[in-house]
């Protein structure tokens, strides 16, 4: 199996999950793969807009959901930009104060900033 079908198959996997999404760590004993190969394949996904990934707690363990971003939300984003500092993830972001490196919520793997970077670099 490659790592692009890994992607393929995480995003119809989360897409089906609706509004709901899927836990993570289920999605690897579904799919078979380990924790790692899949953590990867997320991570593209996330950083390409497609997915976002909500902390979680499943089974009492903190994992993540994933969460298919529908194009409805991504034209929401295209709105915000029309003020130039309000256009900045960050600036409105309600997990602003939970951010850093090292927690849930990490600018290096931050899927809103990744794409506010790549739109208007
Ligand atoms: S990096 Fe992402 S999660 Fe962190 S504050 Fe900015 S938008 Fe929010």
């Amino acid at each position: 199996m490659t790592k692009q079908s890994f992607e393929d198959k995480i995003l119809n996997m989360v897409k089906k999950g609706g509004e709901d999404g899927v836990v993570q760590s289920d999605l690897w004993n579904v799919l078979g793969i380990d924790s790692r190969e899949g953590s990867r394949a997320v991570n593209k996904l996330v950083r390409s807009g497609l997915i976002k990934r909500v902390p979680t707690t499943s089974k009492g363990r903190r994992t993540y959901k994933l969460i298919y971003v529908s194009k409805k939300s991504e034209s929401v984003k295209l709105l915000v930009k029309l003020n130039p500092a309000m256009s900045i993830p960050c600036f409105l972001c309600k997990d602003l104060e939970k951010c850093g490196l090292g927690s849930y919520f990490n600018p290096l793997i931050c899927g809103r900033l990744t794409k506010f970077l790549q739109i208007n670099d």
